[in-house]
């Protein structure tokens, strides 16, 4: 699972950072997954090393146009393109008038099918592999943060050991595989989880924005491997952010903090943190570090890959 994120800023693009977007790439099965489309995300994808043709699912936060004036563009090029097999997209009621509307005045025909899905708070989406759930957000309008939780799976099936063992090959495997206890035709008893490696806890990503501080996101950042949340405002802009119903960097921290999240990266940050002013970004990374240590702050076509678990114990036993 890797994360990009396509466009950083809030409101407006700026030279250096797009309106939202980001991208979850799902290696193992090919898909591509965006979270948000402002505008211009098209072009953020071309600039990086997604392939549009694998773009399968879009999950939109809310209706803000900094969130989806970039939905129309891209469907209308994935359809010209014509490498694309199907696109499901998730959101706010009326997200399904708004593209029925944009692409009956531009006359724009897809060569695809799309289907439109209004959410709300649960579960909107599930397979094998993953399940994505969606939480009610605190904004100006109606608003959800996204959950991606791969599902566990079972340790991995140690078929030399059950060979050695002289385990006939076969339906028994199977059972052995999930874990299950099995009585062998000659007596033996075995126990398959005995034959599995340590079982593979599924990764979580919960993407909260836009948003002011809520339980709907601390929720949505329980246990979460990494918890992207907006930042739009510095802690002194407090009264902004109560007023546009947006986050502090304060609220990010805090919220990755109530939720027992792993890791946080923040993005939405508001242009008016450009360097040169008294309050500039790095000072932003200061205030969520001093409430949540492991935070980082997106920039436009960073990416993350998110470890398993078990890597990111390994990887923080101290040396000594
Ligand atoms: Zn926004
Ligand atoms: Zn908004």
């Amino acid at each position: 699972m890797q994360i990009t994120f396509l466009g950083t800023s809030s409101g407006v693009p700026t030279r250096s950072r797009n309106v939202s977007s980001v991208a979850l790439r799902l290696p193992q099965r090919a898909e591509l997954w965006l979270f948000d489309c402002g505008e211009g995300t098209q072009h953020q994808i071309l600039r990086s090393d997604l392939k549009i043709s694998q773009l399968s699912r879009i999950f939109i936060t809310h209706l803000h146009g900094d969130h989806i004036f970039g939905l129309m563009g891209l469907l209308a090029s994935c359809g010209l393109a014509g490498n694309v097999d199907r696109i499901d997209i998730y959101g706010p009621p009326g997200l399904n008038e708004y593209i029925q509307s944009a692409s009956k005045y531009s006359h724009t025909h897809f060569s695809y099918p799309i289907k439109v899905h209004a959410i709300r708070p649960g579960v909107v989406y599930e397979d094998q592999e993953f399940t994505v759930t969606c939480g009610q957000l605190h904004h100006r309008i109606t608003a959800f943060g996204y959950r991606v939780a791969e599902k566990d799976r079972a340790g991995r099936f140690d078929v030399e050991k059950a060979k050695a063992l002289q385990i006939p090959a076969g339906r028994i495997y199977g059972q052995l595989k999930r874990g299950e206890t099995v009585t062998l035709e000659d007596g033996r008893v075995i126990n398959g989880a005995e034959l599995c490696g340590p079982t593979e806890i599924g990764r979580k990503i919960a993407y909260c924005t836009d948003t002011i501080y809520t339980e709907g996101a601390v929720e949505l950042a329980k246990d979460a491997d990494v918890l992207i949340h907006e930042a739009t405002f510095a802690h002194q802009d407090a009264e902004m952010a109560f007023q546009r119903l947006h986050s502090t960097t304060t609220m990010a921290a805090q919220t990755a903090l109530a939720g027992g999240s792993h890791r946080l990266i923040m993005t939405h940050f508001s242009p008016r943190y450009a360097p040169g002013n008294p309050i500039e970004l790095k000072d932003l990374l200061q205030e969520a570090r001093a409430i949540f240590p492991k935070t980082d702050m997106a920039y436009d076509f960073m990416t993350y890959d998110v470890p398993r678990r078990r890597e990111v114990e390994l990887k923080e036993v101290p040396v000594s």
